[in-house]
């Protein structure tokens, strides 16, 4: 299994990028990092990932639109 190589705009490394990659697109996940949208959201909500933050906040989202319908 390979994945396009792209190089880091920030420290111009190359890296995989790969599916599901948290952050931006052209950053290398350590790059990415630092730039998390909400300041440490592993430690301040729980999470284990990234992946799991967002499925908490899809479920969110959905709660939300179901409670608008009924
Ligand atoms: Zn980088």
């Amino acid at each position: 299994m390979s994945f396009p190589i792209r190089v880091c705009v920030i420290c111009h490394e190359e890296f995989e990028l790969k599916p599901g990659k948290p952050g931006f697109a052209n950053r290398c996940p350590a790059c990415s990092e630092p730039e998390a949208d909400s300041p440490s959201p592993k430690d301040s909500t729980g999470f284990q990932n990234d992946r799991e933050a967002n499925a908490a906040r899809r479920s969110a989202m959905r709660d939300l639109l179901y409670r608008k319908d009924t």
